[in-house]
């Protein structure tokens, strides 16, 4: 396994994680009741992906 040789100096490092950032969430609209959803995830009020009820609501 690899062990590091030097200690990686503070500036190193802080550098490395200057890549590290949040992205917002894919949030997509729903074609059939409008609402604001996750891409790729059923529409949390009105249980439609992809043209299909897909969860039962009362
Ligand atoms: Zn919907």
């Amino acid at each position: 396994m690899a062990v590091p040789k030097h200690r990686i100096s503070k500036s190193r490092r802080d550098k490395r994680r200057t890549h590290y950032k949040l992205t917002a969430p894919h949030v997509a609209t729903c074609p059939q009741c409008g609402e604001a959803k996750m891409q790729h995830r059923a529409c949390p009020e009105c249980g439609v992906y992809n043209g299909r009820n897909v969860i039962e609501k009362e």
